[in-house]
């Protein structure tokens, strides 16, 4: 989850914690990200979302949208148990792709991004 934490006197820094624990996430290589998806063949049960499976594809089989980040390991595990387990499929992702993605479907660049950053250091 994406937050504002309080890091010392009249400072506050925007961070991602882990959806399980609460933790902010301090080692993008040891974190995930992942979001629930519907498996098809419930799908193909309800004939609604069957009428609407021919007008769109893939799109149609996530769940509500939400991006969950959390520690790699039993955070993962418990998350994913508390939150509908195997009635959903789990597409999960190293954190590490997660800021480049974000830069890319920003329509950015990663020097835009860069020359942002340092703006807004200059600004304190
Ligand atoms: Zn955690």
């Amino acid at each position: 989850m994406l937050k504002v934490l309080k890091i010392g006197p009249g400072q506050s820094a925007v961070v991602l914690t882990c959806d399980q624990c609460g933790k902010p996430i301090a080692d993008p290589a040891a974190a995930c990200y992942t979001w629930r998806e519907h498996h098809t063949a419930d799908l193909d049960d309800d004939a609604e979302l069957h009428s609407l499976k021919a007008l769109v594809s893939h799109p149609l089989y996530v769940d509500d949208g939400q991006v969950f980040t959390l520690h790699k390991g039993s955070c993962f595990t418990h998350f994913q148990a508390a939150h509908g387990e195997s009635a959903y499929r789990w597409p999960v992702s190293p954190l590490v792709y997660l800021p480049g993605l974000l830069i890319h479907n920003l329509g950015m660049t990663f020097p835009e991004a860069e020359a942002h950053l340092r703006t807004l250091d200059e600004r304190g």
